[in-house]
């Protein structure tokens, strides 16, 4: 399959599964390339080389990457940054100097995953505009389709095209409204006069409220 074509296919099959397809789309990639950095710490020394060079990772991607587990990849990576920390310690000790240093904070810093889900996240985007052109795709969106609010943005932003727009407008609204309901209803019954109901699918639609207004945490979809 060509690129293009997985992209498609992977949206597909997000959009079956539920939830924001860019979001479980884009969890997905990431694991994968998790999965590969693991792999590739323990076996190859260049891109060790490259996130000493880096200073490690974000906060949240080194949190995601540890609870993947790999205890030797994590020794391998922490002794080399350590090293290299202790190493530049000693050799400034306590002379500011200016370039990309272990002693710099996080902000000036890019981290690799970071830039990798950036570069993701827009071939994904322009994925599913192009995707949403075809009729099969379109009737497989509109039934299950919405995207949480920073990639509806992303999406609603970047396309030009105004009938496309009002397409994706619509499914959003028609999403909105049923969790709006939802979120109503939640309310209704926690008046007293109503707490002897028995509650429905309105349960849980505080934490997807949270999901689309900010997008899943961490990894999950
Ligand atoms: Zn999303
Ligand atoms: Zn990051």
């Amino acid at each position: 399959m060509k690129p293009k074509d997985v992209i498609v296919y992977n949206l597909e099959q997000a959009l079956e599964a539920g939830g924001c397809p860019l979001c479980r789309c884009l969890a997905e990639a990431t694991k994968r390339y998790l999965t590969n950095l693991l792999y590739e710490f323990v076996n190859d020394p260049r891109t060790r080389d490259q996130l000493r060079a880096a200073g490690g990772f974000c906060r949240e991607h080194s949190w995601v990457l540890q609870r993947m587990g790999d205890p030797l990849a994590h020794s391998i990576i922490y002794a080399d940054l350590i090293d290299a920390f202790c190493t530049e310690l000693d050799q400034t000790s306590g002379v500011l100097r200016g370039g990309p240093s272990l002693l710099g904070t996080e902000k000036e810093r890019i981290c690799a995953v970071c830039r990798e889900e950036a570069a993701m996240e827009d071939r994904y985007v322009d994925g599913l505009l192009g995707a949403l052109r075809s009729g099969a795709f379109r009737d497989k969106y509109r039934q299950a389709g919405y995207l949480c609010l920073p990639h509806f943005r992303k999406a609603y932003g970047r396309n030009r095209n105004k009938e496309e727009r009002a397409f994706l407008a619509e499914v959003q609204s028609a999403y909105l409204s049923g969790l709006s309901s939802e979120l109503k209803e939640f309310i209704r019954k926690s008046d007293y006069r109503y707490a002897h109901e028995l509650p429905g699918t309105e349960r849980d639609a505080w934490i997807r409220a949270v999901r689309f207004w900010v997008g899943p945490q961490d990894l999950e979809a």
